[in-house]
């Protein structure tokens, strides 16, 4: 930081202790610094965001391609060993998430995906209020659409900044492109236009604003002009520990979310509790994995499970933790030129050099490349036996028909996309994969706590491959991304399988599967909108207000009904914007009724 501009303006943990606040918001993450943005617009409102991670606005936080690193020294990244997967040979993969003002917009691949026929799935499921036409507006008011500014469905005036890059930087790339384009799949410009093909090869979105630096939630809904202004009724405190929420009866006997405890989120001993109660709500936007921890050393999720850890019930919630949702993903990696792949920015030094001055004094280059340029969403039915996409009925292209919803995504990546840092092979060789994931999956997972220490992480089953149908789509996804292989090699570009399955029989593909299959971090649906007696129990109503507990709401992925078909960064802020809305109505309510 430049030595004569103020600083950020945090406030320390033992200036909140014993206060009060109108809404406390636990997780300044993807969502949390939209919602806590949103409702400190009222300067007669006061409210609190308590996130665990730092504030850590360095320079290399906000270069893309370094930011996206999670394994480069202070990237903001939690991670852990996710339980063994009991049909993959017990392998142990790890679960990331950001950990920063800004959560996983802080370190994510910045792609910028909303979907579209899934929410019109979700109003079929019985919300009348999350059908597509309902959250288009949020998603639009939350965005500036840099390169779309004409389009009537793309935002103009919003926080997040969002962009496309045309120009693909690696040849194979291009072929690959070329190659979707020879089985039948459509070039789309915009993947999150309804009018849009939904089985398409889309250039992506990314959220980089004109400097060419990461645009996280951070930086869009609270950069320091806003927090500076917003002082006297927002407060932000970084590296704070949410340990529990409190519930007490009300007059009416009814079960009310009164206040927060938090702790310092560097180990100190003995720990020092901190309090703030909330005068009206406490929104809890902690992410998929955290909230239902919070929740449950708060005694409120599955009674069992709380027993287990002698925990005092305060609310019986089987749905809490219980229906973890994530995008399965296959690495089917290919050998190229060094030159041809992210790899030369570690192998060839005087190259990296030459690119980070480009990016330094013309804001272009490999730093600023998005991971993920280009995407090829397909549906497995419309796959026929030489794995071309057939498209019988213009229908079937429908992008707000909920049986068109894709199950598979090929994301061409000029990377490694084995779990693990990429730097672990040194040889001089490029390596680029297609990172085949399956994105409607069937199979789910749980969060549940390791200990009552809050902080300790919690234990994820993520379940994979319980349901057989998605080992089927994945068999379909590993040969499909192998037909655009063979596609690639016949224009001509050099590409030597590096991780494929030994063969093409079931078998092979079968324990490729079991051998490779790792997360894509797009955890979701662990307290899931649906009713209380759901046959799979919700945790919050359609307003998002948690069952059977006033003043207390959620807001982020882990209120997904159901997991969406595309990238969760975005649809986890219109959620947010969605209950920014919903806080504001009751409130108005509230002074209306006054
Ligand atoms: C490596 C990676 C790459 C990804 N790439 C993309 C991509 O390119 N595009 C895309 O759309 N999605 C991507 N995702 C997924 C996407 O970033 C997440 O789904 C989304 O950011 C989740 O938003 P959220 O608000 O639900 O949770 P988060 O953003 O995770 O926010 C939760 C916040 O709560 C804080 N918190 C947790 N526990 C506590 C506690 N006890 N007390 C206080 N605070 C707490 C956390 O530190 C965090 O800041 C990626 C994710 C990862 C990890």
């Amino acid at each position: 930081m430049w030595p004569f501009s103020s600083p950020y303006p945090e406030i320390p943990l033992h200036r909140i202790d014993n206060t009060e606040f109108d809404y406390i918001i636990i997780g300044g993450g993807t969502a949390g610094c939209c919602l806590a943005s949103r409702l400190s617009e009222n300067l007669h409102v006061s409210v609190l965001l308590l996130e665990r991670g730092p504030l850590a606005d360095t320079w290399a936080s906000r270069v893309p391609l370094m930011s996206a690193d999670i394994y480069r020294q202070g990237a903001l990244a939690a991670i852990w060993p996710i339980s063994p997967m009991i049909n993959a040979h017990n392998r142990v993969v790890h679960a990331v998430i950001g950990e920063g003002l800004g959560g996983g917009s802080r370190i994510n691949s910045i792609v910028y995906t909303r979907g579209i026929a899934d929410y019109n799935k979700w109003k079929d499921m019985g919300h009348s209020d999350w059908g597509y036409d309902e959250v288009e507006p949020f998603f639009m008011k939350s965005e500036t659409a840099i390169s779309h500014r004409t389009s009537r469905f793309r935002g103009n005036i919003g926080p997040l900044l969002t962009r496309t890059f045309t120009e693909l930087p690696f040849t194979v790339l291009k072929h690959v492109n070329e190659a979707a384009k020879s089985i039948g799949i459509p070039e789309v410009r915009d993947v999150n236009s309804p009018d849009a093909p939904i089985i398409c090869c889309a250039n992506m979105d990314v959220a980089i604003d004109p400097k060419m630096r990461r645009h996280s939630t951070f930086r869009a809904f609270l950069p320091k002009e806003v927090a500076v202004a917003r002082n006297n009724n927002l407060k932000i405190c970084t590296e704070a520990v949410v340990t529990r929420i409190d519930t007490e009866l009300d007059a009416s006997s009814k079960l009310r979310a009164t206040s927060v405890q938090f702790q310092d989120a560097k180990p100190s001993s003995p720990a020092r509790t901190y309090k703030a109660r909330a005068k009206k709500e406490i929104i809890l936007c902690a992410g998929a994995i955290a909230n239902p921890q919070i929740l449950m050393l708060s005694g409120i999720g599955p009674s069992d499970h709380l027993r287990e850890h002698s925990i005092k019930i305060a609310k019986d919630l089987p749905g809490v933790g219980s229906y973890l949702k994530d995008h399965m993903a296959l690495p089917i990696a290919f050998e190229t030129p060094l030159d041809d792949s992210l790899h030369v920015l570690r192998r060839k030094p005087l190259r990296a050099i030459k690119e980070l001055l480009n990016y330094l004094i013309f804001g272009c280059g490999l730093f600023v490349t998005p991971f993920l340029q280009s995407s090829i969403f397909v549906r497995s039915s419309l796959l026929n036996s030489n794995f071309e996409v057939v498209i019988s009925d213009p229908s079937q292209q429908n992008a707000r028909l909920p049986e068109n919803i894709p199950d598979i995504e090929i994301m061409p990546i000029a990377n490694r996309c084995i779990e693990g840092p990429s730097h672990e092979t040194m040889d001089m060789i490029g390596v680029f994969s297609f990172l085949a994931a399956l994105v409607k999956p069937k199979s789910s997972g749980t969060v549940r706590l390791a200990s009552t220490d809050p902080h300790a992480r919690a234990i994820i089953e993520l379940g994979y491959l319980t349901d057989p149908e998605d080992n089927l789509v994945l068999r379909k996804a590993v040969r499909f991304s192998l037909r655009l292989a063979e596609q690639v090699v016949s224009q001509g570009y050099p590409l030597k399988p590096f991780t494929v399955p030994a063969s093409n029989s079931d078998a092979d593909i079968d324990e490729f599967i079991r051998q490779y299959i790792r997360t894509t971090y797009h955890y979701t649906s662990t307290c899931r909108m649906a009713p209380e007696k759901d046959p799979r129990p919700g945790v919050v109503d359609d307003e998002l207000r948690v069952h059977g507990i006033s003043g207390l709401r959620i807001a982020d992925t882990s209120i997904f009904p159901d997991i969406v078909a595309t990238h969760t960064m975005a649809p986890a802020v219109m959620v947010a914007e969605k209950c920014a809305t919903y806080i504001k109505k009751s409130l108005v309510y509230e002074v209306d009724n006054a």
